[in-house]
Formats: C-alpha cells, structure tokens, sequence
C-alpha cells in the first residue's frame, strides 16, 4: 500500500491560513490592534513605515502574557477567548479564532515584548515564518508590543502583489479609524514614518469622531439613538447638508465590530430621501448593540460580513432610528463637549418611535403617565406645594408680576388653572363648559407650549424635566423612600478600583433612591433592583452611565454626594430634546414643574419656561 496522505507541516499550514488572514498590511494591523484592545488595553500606540510594508508595530498597555503564554500565543488556534463551541454564539471579543498570530507569524518577520500585569520580568520572542529564533526574559514594560518586520520576505509572490505605498497606507488608516471608533474610550496614536498623524485622546464618541474626522463634522453630527428589546443602537448620522460626492464616512458596528452591510446601508440611505441629492452619500456612525446569540460573525474569516437571524427588524430599527434623528435635527445644538459626559447619557432615555417598527418600544416614564396627570393640579398637596413654591419665586424677586400672574391663576382661580385640554381634563372641563379651552403642543419635539388664559407659557422638556426629577430624588434622598422595580437578571458589575470605592461611598444615597446593590465580590457589584419610576432596557448601562456623571459633575461642580446624586439621575433619565411626547406627557410635565420649589430653573441655572403673556403679546402689534 502506498499512502501518500500526510499532514502539513505547522509552518505551511499557518502559512496558508495567513493567505485568509493577512491580505495586506492592513489585516495584520488590525489583528494586533484588536488584540490589544482584547487585552484590555487604554492606551494603545501604532506605528507603521512604508506602509506598513517595513513596519506595524502595536504597543499597549494591556494585561500582557506570561512566558508560555507568549510562546503559545503563536500556535495555530491557541486561544484564551473561547473554550467551548457555546462560547461561540456569545463573542464578545474581537478574536476568537486564534489563528492571527500564527498566520501573521508564518508570513512575516515578529518580535513580540511583552510583560504581564505584576510581573517583574516580561519576555521577548522573536518568530520568523513560524520559527522560533529566540525567546528571553527582558525588562519591558507592562502589556505587550508586537513588531511585524517586512510582511510576506518569504512569500515573493504576494510581496509583489503589495500596492503602491499610498494605497497600502490608506487601507491602513481605515482599519485604524475604525478601531478607534468603536472605542473612544481608549486613546489611540498613530505614528508614520515618525510623523504623527492620529493622537486621539480617551473620550466621548462625539470627540472620537472629530478627532478623526475633522473639526468641521463638529456642526454636523446629530444624535441617533434606538432602544428596542431586540437590539440598541446609538452613534451619529451626519445632517443632510454634511452628505457628500464619495463614500467612505460609513460605519456599522454591530457590538462594537465594524461591519459592511449593503442592506442596512440602504436603511440608513433611504432614510434622507428627499433631504438629498439621491448621489450623495450621508456620513453614518451607528453602533448596534445585538444579543450575541442573533447573530452568526464566523461567516467570514476577516469578518466584516455578519448574519442576523432576523435581518429585517434590524432594517427597520435603523430606518426609524434615523429617521427619527433627522427629523429632530433642527433643534439638536451643534455638538457641546460639556454638556453630556459621554453618549450614553441619552442613551436610556425614553423616545417614543416616530415609525412603527413592529417592535416594542415605544415607552412613557411613569412619573409622567397619564395615570397620576392631574393628580398634582387637584390634590390639595398640590395647592399646597405651589404656594410653598410660588412664594420662594417672590423671595427671589424674579419675574414678580409673571408670577403673580400665574400665581392668581393657579390659586385664586383655581377653575382656569392652567387650562389645557386632556381627557384626564374633563371633569375640569366639563365644569368649565364655555370657558377658555387650551392646547398643548411641542415645537420642534424640544419646548412645550401651553396655552393660558392669559397668554402662553414655553417651557424647555428636558429642562423642565430635569428639574422635576431632580426635586423628586432629593425628596427620595432625604427620606430614603424610593421604590425599586426589580431587575429581571440581576446584573454583576465589575468596576475599577476607583469606581468601586465611590460606589461603596454612596451605597446607601443610592439604597435611598431605589436601587438595590450588593457587593459581590472584588470590585464587582450586583444590580438587583432600579428606582421604580425609571425606564431601562439595560440596569447596567444606566448605572454606569448615572457613575459616569456623578463623576463629572464631582469633577465639576465640587458637589456634596447627594446633591450630585439627585442631579446625575435627574440628567441621566430625563426626556431629552428630541424627545416626542403625548399631549398627556406635556401636561404633566407642566403640571409637576408648577409644582416645583423652585420651577424657574434648571439643573444647569437655565431658564426652565418663559411667558408671552397678553401685553407682550398685543406689544408686538401695536404701532
Ligand atoms: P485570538 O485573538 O483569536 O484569540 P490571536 O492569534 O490574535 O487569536 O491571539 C492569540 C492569543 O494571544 C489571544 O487569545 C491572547 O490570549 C494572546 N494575545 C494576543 N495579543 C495579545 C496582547 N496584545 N495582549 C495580551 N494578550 C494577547
Ligand atoms: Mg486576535
């Protein structure tokens, strides 16, 4: 018998696996760059020459590898993110196939330094074609830094096949670019040929994207954010205006990896109709947040195709998210830095979806539903509170004649409170029967108007809003009386060191507000429980979304932790600008601000409403 079968030598076999892994320069940057962020790094630094053809170079300051790590990390599928085949349809890190090392490794000529985290010593290995030529114990410092030296010197064939500097150096910066996007909370530079070209430094999406986009996109972004229970999106769409001639300002990432996806480009696309030329081509930053198990990212070796298993939902979840972020876009500010502390802070609130989507979704806050509308208008604790109110306004001097104005109505009248027309108004309507009637509408989805016997009142929601919870979490503060909802999954949170300490600070002002936490082990948390009035989709998103600006506003304002407390999940689960309400939901928002302290103004000292009353009114007619 002649068996002629034989297993490939490891060295060939990587060698032909790095033909799908390694296509260029490019691929094997952004193998090292995800890497580096796998190992959880927040500083990363590239370095690249003759586009990449000499030098890619990754250096981080991640968790590094020990000894045999090191060595192991260059075998073919050696991995430590996945271990069984159910932890596949659970990725949530960028490599699982651990096959980019050893690929990269048989083409090209590495040298890896790396130093675990604690270690004393690290080690230096260097590999070329899949040989070992020296492993030694050195002094480096913390993480890992990889050097690819002269990509495919045994591999003429596709050495030749290499494009021009230029064009290999453009492929590059995509990939760089798109990493760097989808963390903007870890800093990023970018060396070539010793010029710096990318020094991104750790912060907001919104700051990513001008960092590496350029200033002038700072006018041009508008917020775009879904919540449904099949998958979130956040990120930024450009303004109609900003479109242009050729493409390339396009990103989907879906969990954090970028992907091409013709169809949900034509979902985001279609959603300028008519706002431009047919063309032209909208900048997009979206990011889907999808339950790993929906999706199907081993298509494709380089992965930047994934499958959903429910591909038209998704589709016409970005439709209506765009959608409805361009229809918001007149009244969305250009872009201010200080003003949220990162994305997330719009993340988990409500919005009610301009298009059905036949998904569930849209959602309105308890605390302004229309089941306790009116409530605070006709229970005596309203009167009550209101004068209480209303008079500190007169201690304070401000707008003395508007609010006595109001003031008369709201108590001596009380008939033609606030007339505004709602079902929950009937009784009081019917009772008014040929009086003045109201209405109640937004403009622009950002200011309230409502209609008073006297004149009209414009409040600001969001401002108005904030100031409302605020009043309500530094009642709930004082008297330790906030009501939980439970969570479905009580949910671990593993914080930094810092982090953890603050919250152990503050564990019992955020008992007092709702929330249900234990301490779970090192520096890990467990969510069991949210302040019942408050919307989530995600507990730990809000959570860490409410640490975040407490820490800003700490940072800030030098703020006593109830204070800051009561303001950051104020900020955190107000309505938003943008934010599309039920005539119900204005009602109560106008009715609860009226019932404030201090209903003036804003967490941020801004004006919560202003009144056009008759005068000012007939003063714009008279000649
Ligand atoms: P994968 O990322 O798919 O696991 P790789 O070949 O890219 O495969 O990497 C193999 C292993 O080497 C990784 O699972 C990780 O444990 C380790 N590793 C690679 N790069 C780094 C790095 N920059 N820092 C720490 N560990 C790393
Ligand atoms: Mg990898």
């Amino acid at each position: 018998m002649n068996d002629i079968i034989q297993l490939l030598p490891d060295a060939i076999a990587n060698q032909i696996a790095a033909g799908e892994v390694v296509q260029r320069p490019a691929s094997a940057l952004k193998e090292l760059m995800e890497n580096a962020v796998d190992a959880g790094a927040t500083m990363v630094n590239v370095l690249v020459k003759e586009g990449g053809k000499n030098l890619i170079q990754v250096i981080d300051n991640g968790k590094g590898m020990s000894m045999t790590d090191a060595r192991m990390s260059f075998e073919r599928h050696a991995t430590s993110k996945i271990r069984t085949s159910e932890d596949l349809f659970a990725i949530r890190t960028f490599g699982f196939r651990g096959e980019a090392l050893a690929s990269i490794a048989a083409v090209a000529q590495v040298e890896m330094k790396t130093r675990l985290r604690g270690e004393e010593l690290g080690t230096m290995l260097q590999i070329e074609g899949s040989e070992v030529k020296k492993q030694e114990p050195i002094a480096t410092q913390e993480g890992t830094s990889i050097a690819v030296k002269n990509l495919f010197f045994n591999v003429p064939a596709r050495r030749n096949f290499l494009k021009s500097n230029a064009v290999e150096m453009k492929h590059i910066v995509e990939e760089f670019q798109r990493v760097a996007l989808s963390y903007p909370e870890i800093g990023f530079t970018f060396m070539q040929n010793d010029m710096e070209l990318f020094n991104l430094s750790p912060g907001k999406l919104s700051q990513r994207i001008v960092g590496i986009s350029g200033r002038s996109f700072q006018n041009h972004l508008v917020a775009c954010i879904e919540d449904t229970p099949h998958l979130n999106i956040k990120g930024y769409i450009g303004k109609p205006e900003s479109a242009k001639k050729s493409r390339g300002d396009q990103y989907f990432f879906v969990n954090n990896r970028y992907i091409k996806n013709n169809y949900l480009h034509h979902a985001v696309v279609n959603s300028y109709e008519g706002l431009m030329a047919s063309d032209m081509h909208p900048f997009y930053v979206l990011f889907l947040d999808i339950d790993p198990s929906h999706i199907d990212i081993n298509v494709h070796p380089t992965k930047t195709e994934i499958k959903f298993d429910d591909e038209r939902t998704v589709y016409g979840v970005v439709r209506s998210a765009v959608k409805q972020a361009l229809g918001a876009h007149n009244v969305v500010p250009s872009l201010n830095f200080g003003l949220d502390v990162n994305f997330n802070e719009t993340w988990d609130n409500n919005k009610v979806q301009s298009e059905k989507v036949g998904v569930e979704n849209a959602y309105k806050p308890d605390t302004i539903g229309p089941e306790n509308k009116y409530k605070t208008f006709q229970s005596p604790a309203f009167k009550k509170q209101a004068v209480s109110g209303w008079e500190k306004l007169f201690e304070s001097g401000e707008n003395l004649n508007m609010i006595k104005e109001i003031k008369a109505h709201v108590i001596e009248d009380q008939d033609d409170v606030l007339t505004f027309s709602s079902k929950a108004n009937e009784d009081m309507g019917k009772l008014n029967e040929g009086r003045k009637s109201g209405t109640t509408f937004q403009v622009e989805n950002n200011y309230i108007v409502a209609q008073m016997s006297s004149g009209l009142l414009i409040i600001d929601q969001q401002a108005a809003h904030e100031r409302i919870l605020y009043e309500k979490y530094t009642k709930q503060l004082t008297k330790a009386a906030g009501a939980s909802q439970q969570c479905l999954f009580p949910q671990h949170i593993q914080l930094g060191q810092s982090d953890f300490a603050l919250v152990m600070d503050i564990l019992d002002e955020l008992h007092s507000l709702g929330f249900v936490i234990e301490e779970f082990g090192k520096s890990t948390i467990l969510i069991q429980g949210v302040p019942a009035d408050i919307y989530v989709t995600n507990e730990k998103r809000l959570f860490e979304g409410l640490i975040d600006q407490f820490k800003h506003f700490k940072s800030e304002l030098s703020l006593d932790n109830r204070e800051n407390l009561a303001r950051s999940l104020a900020r955190r689960s107000s309505i938003k600008k943008g934010n599309v309400l039920a005539a119900s939901e204005m009602e109560t928002i106008v009715g609860q601000l009226f019932a404030c302290q201090n209903p003036n103004y804003g967490l941020a000292g801004n004006k919560t409403f202003v009144k056009l009353d008759l005068p000012k009114i007939q003063s714009f007619f008279t000649r």
